[in-house]
This record gives C-alpha cells, sequence and structure tokens, in this order.
C-alpha cells in the first residue's frame, strides 16, 4: 500500500505564490497557469495531487485546474491511463524520440519541447489524424547551457515560422528552462530573451504565428521571477510533490 498522501496544503502554497507574484508584477493571476512536473512521481502521488487540485477548485471555482507534465514518454503511458477518471490534461516537456511520438500522442494535448521542424513535422502527420489541432511549444535554450534542450534564440523565430506553417499543429508559444545561475539577473536575462522571441514571433505575421502568445516558463525555485518576466505557465514540480528520486535530477 502507498502512503495515503495529501498535498492540498502545498499546492495552496504554490497558488498563493503564483498570486502574490502576479500582483507584484500587475498581472492578473489568471493569466498565468500551473502545471505540476510529476515526472518521478508516482501514480498516487500525481493522482492526490489532481485530487488536492479538485477540492481547491470547488471552494474556488474561479481556478482552473492544473496540467500534468511528464518528461519522459514512458513515465507518461505508466501513468495516464490510471488516471483517465480524472480527466488531467497532460503536457510533454522532456525531449520526444520520433518512435515514441504515437505514444506521447495518445495521452497530451500539448508538446512543449519542440526543439526541431523534424519532429514538428513528425507531429504534425500523426496530429493530422485527430479532430483537433495538437498544441506545440518551441523549446529554446536561451542560457547555451549544453545540457540543456532546445535551439538558440536566434534560430527561434525562423523555427516558429516554419512550424507555424505545418497542418495540424497550433503553435501555442515558447518554453525553456531557466539558466543553472544563483544570480536573478542571469536568469532573468533569458527570460526576457524568450519573451521578445515570442514578440518578433507574433509581430512576424507569418501564418500560423499569431497564436504562439505562451510563455512556459519559472519552475519550484524561480516562479516569481518568470512572472515578473512574463511567464504565462509555470512548470512546478518539488514545491508540490516534495523532491525526487535523486537519480532523475532536471
Ligand atoms: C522537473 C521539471 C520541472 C519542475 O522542476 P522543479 O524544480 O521540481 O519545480 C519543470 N520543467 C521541466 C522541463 C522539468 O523537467
Amino acid at each position: 500500500m502507498e502512503a495515503d498522501v495529501q498535498l492540498d496544503a502545498p499546492l495552496a502554497a504554490v497558488r498563493a505564490r503564483v498570486t502574490r507574484a502576479c500582483e507584484a508584477a500587475g498581472r492578473d493571476p489568471g493569466d498565468v497557469t500551473l502545471l505540476l512536473a510529476s515526472k518521478a512521481q508516482t501514480t498516487a502521488a500525481t493522482r492526490a495531487a489532481l485530487q488536492a487540485d479538485e477540492r481547491a477548485r470547488a471552494a474556488d471555482p474561479s481556478l482552473r485546474p492544473v496540467l500534468l507534465g511528464e518528461s519522459k514518454v514512458q513515465e507518461l503511458v505508466a501513468k495516464a491511463p490510471d488516471l483517465v477518471d480524472l480527466a488531467p490534461s497532460w503536457h510533454m516537456i522532456g525531449p520526444l524520440q520520433s518512435n515514441k511520438v504515437n505514444a506521447a500522442l495518445r495521452w497530451v494535448s500539448c508538446v512543449e519541447s519542440v526543439a526541431s521542424v523534424d519532429l514538428a513535422r513528425r507531429l504534425a502527420v500523426r496530429a493530422a489524424a485527430r479532430d483537433v489541432p495538437l498544441d506545440v511549444m518551441l523549446q529554446v535554450n536561451v542560457s547555451g547551457e549544453p545540457t540543456k534542450q532546445g535551439v538558440a534564440p536566434h534560430e527561434a523565430v525562423r523555427l516558429a515560422v516554419e512550424v507555424g506553417a505545418l497542418e495540424g499543429l497550433r503553435v501555442v508559444g515558447f518554453m525553456t528552462i531557466g539558466a543553472r545561475s544563483d544570480d536573478d539577473r542571469v536568469v532573468a536575462a533569458g527570460y526576457d530573451r524568450l519573451r521578445e522571441v515570442r514578440d518578433d514571433v507574433v509581430a512576424s505575421g507569418a501564418p500560423g504565428t499569431a497564436s504562439a502568445c505562451g510563455l512556459s516558463m519559472g519552475m519550484s525555485g524561480d516562479l516569481e521571477l518568470a512572472i515578473a518576466c512574463g511567464s504565462t505557465t509555470v512548470r512546478v514540480g518539488t514545491a508540490v510533490f516534495g523532491s525526487r528520486p535523486a537519480a532523475t535530477g532536471r
């Protein structure tokens, strides 16, 4: 038997952080979506988070449901079938290999980690079989750290224009993982860069780019900074679930 976890308190604490950060930045808290990064968490823990969210929304109907983010298709397909009763919206937030596209598309409503036209084309072919377009975000490596996925900022506008032209996909924004730095100015510079990329793409007027307004940036440690820089989706793992098994990392 797995321990019966209650995640109401940490979820409420994260929501309060988001609200405070929005107020400090003069933004509407309704403009920032909370995505729970459930990687390396058990199905039971993920269920507990979704149930805590249901209770929070019952108490405050103005809240929108949390999203779930998985970094590995393997974990997604292991958990998702056991959570269908709660009808979560799954986002892919980790690298997606082409041989796993079919398995992922069975569950996800959005792939945030598109970093090549090649992957976008593969997704578009599969997405064409659905009745609604697949939402995608383009992952940008704003820090230039070699361990991080994503295209360089100067390549992002061209990628967005190419992906925007593909049938079956809807580009809904950009995702990045912030710089690994203790200096807020360094992290914020990366987030500002992503916002500039987004602004350039939307201003380009290219087909399929008007919808690319979203900015998925900010995690447990820096969501306030990301919201100050314009984030519209914060991806939170440890602040809600507690620590992950050491082997997985980020
Ligand atoms: C794990 C992960 C997160 C969440 O990180 P925390 O520090 O646990 O909040 C966010 N985004 C991505 C892409 C991740 O892999």
